[in-house]
């Protein structure tokens, strides 16, 4: 199983390369990305969090019963945001950033093209939950956490918390 970084590690502060080769090696990682991501009841994960600094992200948003499905993974590769509009206030929560949840204010609807696995230009317009999921996906891609969008009194709340949990 891959193991998830967490912060402050300074990987996940690293911008992403490009991916090139659409071979074996990254259908595997992104296998395995997969199984790490639900071993932790994630909704997403972006490949610097694996310690693979490839622009590449996972998103599956779970079913109105609060299951995930295969079927609803999407597996992104060099995204871009071709269009944004609205605002959204939606609480997050990152693998990277255990136990730490907090309302971010992101775009309400963005459009993303990307390639999938095997290279394969693809275009999608997301919305709410999924399209909160894109921004903070692509984010990680950028080397930015969804801590950093906070204002500095929830961020102030954030570093307290972390020092807390180090001295348990
Ligand atoms: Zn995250």
């Amino acid at each position: 199983m891959l193991e998830i970084i967490t912060y402050p590690n300074p990987l996940l502060r690293q911008v992403s390369n490009k991916v090139e080769k659409f071979d074996e090696e990254l259908h595997k990682l992104l296998d395995d990305m997969y199984e790490a991501m639900l071993s932790k009841n994630g909704v997403g994960i972006s490949a610097i969090q694996v310690a693979k600094p490839i622009r590449a992200l996972l998103i599956c948003i779970p079913d109105d019963e609060g299951n995930q499905n295969k079927e609803d993974l999407l597996e992104v590769i060099n995204p871009e945001i071709l269009h944004k509009e609205g605002e959204i206030s939606f609480s997050e929560g990152c693998l990277s950033v255990p136990e730490f949840y907090e309302d971010v204010k992101r775009f309400k609807k963005v459009t993303i093209r990307y390639q999938n696995r095997y290279g394969e230009l693809q275009e999608i317009e997301a919305e709410d939950y999924l399209a909160v999921a894109f921004q903070h996906e692509i984010d990680h891609l950028n080397g930015i956490l969804f801590v950093d969008k906070l204002p500095i009194l929830k961020r102030k709340k954030f570093e307290k918390e972390l020092k807390r949990k180090k001295k348990l």
